[in-house]
């Protein structure tokens, strides 16, 4: 799985990817990322496995992609895309699956 990046660049803002365990959400349930448009950071719980991680990673940049963008995408299509986006990017070698070396 690859190294995912401390900052990403989505539009004209810098955002810095961190990580925490609990991540909470505004009515305490449990979530494995999040994106703070206004600080300009993704959270993610480093507890989390690494697939999952990686995906909730580019779950949260969809989310910064979104802001920028003003696609006002729902919570529903956000999940629908890094889901397949993922896929993508692991089934087509831009990033090496679990356990495969990077080339
Ligand atoms: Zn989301």
């Amino acid at each position: 799985m690859s190294t995912i990046p401390k900052r990403i660049k989505v539009g004209p803002f810098r955002y810095k990817v961190t990580y925490r365990t609990p991540i909470l959400a505004d009515d305490n349930t449990r979530l494995s990322g999040q994106c703070d448009h206004t600080n300009l950071r993704i959270v993610l719980d480093h507890t989390s496995k690494k697939p999952r991680q990686f995906e909730t990673f580019i779950h949260e940049a969809l989310h910064a992609m979104d802001y920028v963008a003003h696609t006002d995408l729902r919570e529903e299509q956000v999940a629908q895309l890094s889901m397949v986006l993922t896929a993508f990017l692991l089934d087509n070698g831009f990033i090496p699956a679990e356990g495969e070396q990077a080339a």
